[in-house]
């Protein structure tokens, strides 16, 4: 049996509703994906046996060695992910989307697209599982 608990709003109880099924499941495997803020172990203290790296999305990089300082990636860059200051072009790691467009545009190619790693996968094994098995 598969069972799954969405909800499109914080708050609403998703995590506490999945840990109290967790204990009501003998053989069971809970995943929590949220993307946000994954809480569920905070109810259920698993043991982390394996952990890996989470790429979720790309972000832009300029060479300053390369960049010319024309401002053009700035200009049209949509998020306004790039900034001018201490006389360079700097990008926003927070800002940007990694939509790509400043490196199509930039005539130095000076931007290249990084994979931008912010989170992690962890595989756990439940206190309440050990128990139970
Ligand atoms: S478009 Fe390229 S060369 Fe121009 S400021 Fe941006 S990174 Fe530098
Ligand atoms: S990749 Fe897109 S969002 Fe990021 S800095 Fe370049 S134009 Fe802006």
């Amino acid at each position: 049996m598969r069972i799954a608990i969405t909800s499109g709003k914080g708050g609403t109880g998703k995590t506490s509703i999945t840990a109290a099924f967790a204990l009501l499941a003998e053989d069971s495997v809970i995943t929590d994906c949220d993307v946000d803020a994954a809480d569920l172990h905070l109810i259920l203290s698993p043991e982390v046996y394996k952990s890996e790296n989470f790429v979720s999305g790309a972000k832009a990089l300029i060479d300053r060695e390369k960049c010319t300082g024309c401002g053009q990636c700035k200009e049209l860059c949509r998020f306004g992910a790039i900034e001018f200051r201490n006389n360079g072009y700097y990008i926003d790691e927070y800002a940007c989307e990694g939509c790509r467009f400043c490196m199509e545009v930039c005539p130095a190619g000076a931007v290249t697209i990084e994979k931008y790693e912010n989170n992690r996968t962890q595989f756990k094994l439940s206190a309440l599982h050990i128990k139970l098995s």
